[in-house]
């Protein structure tokens, strides 16, 4: 069976849902769909036993000193948004701002208003004469008249090179940083600040973050080992028993307290692409000449949080534009 909506928006991170947001307005038949198990891209927080770690984007950056009204008040719409001050050995950070229990809850008072499929990848997308036709993993087929595509640059270039080759020369342009994640629970507490961030560059690590929840969500203690961009780029081939073992002996060097038998779950997450580090020039378009098909994401604005949810409505205004 073939589904029909007004507009479909792949990809229901931070740019998707925005995107889906504003365009509701518009629009009476929204559909996002995602490959992932949970909406929120790269804002996400994996539960493993009795843990639940963020290990994508661990807190809120402000990309200038105030947000705008907009995103402002998509997080307001959540009770458990707390500023935060980074300690750092490079720079203090106080503009970032933590979600409480976890960062995938940064979406939980927006889902319910928007209609998404999870677990569906989209493999193509064929051009008809008056709409677009997007096939998917699960055998689904969607029609749709206008699509926005939120991927990360390179997967969204894949995407519509047969539709809007036009707009590859731009999008090639945009570049991610790769990053490494490892998670470590532990079978206890130990003494160390709440909530914090070190940053070290010993053995390629770039930030710990340790969290000592005793919620539903997460029992004991836990870190999330962020490794730099050039340590991660480097080593992307390793496997993760080779990174979280390194890892390990660094931590166990580092906090003499924490002994290997105190680590009850271990998990190594690669990004391929995390943080952007060359956006879209600011000259590109991000819709197609027939302002049917629009792109969104972080790497169409900048590298934040915020700058992917504003590309997500500016999109949708480019699309409505006459
Ligand atoms: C480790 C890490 C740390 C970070 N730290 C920070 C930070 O401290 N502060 C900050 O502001 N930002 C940080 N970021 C960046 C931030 O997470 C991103 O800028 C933001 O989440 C991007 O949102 P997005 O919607 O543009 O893309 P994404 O979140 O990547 O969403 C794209 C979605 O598209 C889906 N998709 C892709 N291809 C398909 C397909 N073929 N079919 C269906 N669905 C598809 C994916 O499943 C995904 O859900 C960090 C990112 C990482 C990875």
């Amino acid at each position: 069976m073939i589904d029909v909506v007004d507009l479909l928006i792949i990809g229901s991170g931070i740019s998707g849902l925005s995107a889906a947001l504003e365009a509701k307005k518009y629009f009476k038949n929204v559909l996002i769909i995602d490959k992932g198990y949970h909406s929120g891209g790269r804002i996400c927080s994996k539960k493993i036993n009795s843990f639940c770690f963020n290990h994508g984007a661990p807190y809120i950056n402000k990309s200038s000193k105030s947000f705008n009204l907009g995103f402002s008040n998509f997080i307001n719409k959540i009770d458990k948004v707390v500023p935060f001050k980074v300690s750092s050995n490079k720079k203090t950070d106080d503009s970032v701002l933590l979600v409480n229990p976890n960062m995938r809850s940064l979406f939980n008072k927006h889902l319910n208003k928007l209609n998404i499929n999870q677990k569906t990848k989209v493999l193509h997308i064929i051009k008809q004469v008056n709409y677009y036709q997007i096939k998917c993993d699960n055998g689904k087929i969607y029609k749709s008249k206008k699509i926005i595509v939120t991927a990360p640059a390179p997967q969204t270039a894949d995407l519509i090179k047969d539709v809007s080759p036009e707009m590859l020369k731009y999008i090639n342009r945009a570049n991610f940083s790769q990053c490494i994640s490892v998670l470590l629970g532990f079978n206890q507490s130990f003494d160390l600040p709440l909530n914090s961030f070190f940053y070290d560059e010993i053995g390629g690590i770039c930030s710990l973050l340790y969290e000592n929840h005793n919620s539903k969500y997460s029992k004991n203690s836990s870190l999330v080992i962020r490794m730099s961009d050039k340590w991660s780029q480097f080593h992307f081939n390793m496997t993760n028993d080779e990174i979280i073992n390194h890892c390990l002996s660094i931590i166990s060097k580092k906090f003499n307290i924490i002994k290997i038998n105190n680590v009850v779950s271990t998990y190594c997450h690669k990004w391929r692409y995390s943080q952007v580090t060359k956006r879209l020039p600011s000259n590109a378009s991000i819709v197609n000449k027939e302002k049917n098909l629009g792109v969104a994401g972080d790497w169409t604005l900048g590298p934040t949080i915020e700058d992917a949810y504003n590309s997500g409505k500016l999109v949708v205004q480019k699309i409505l534009e006459i």
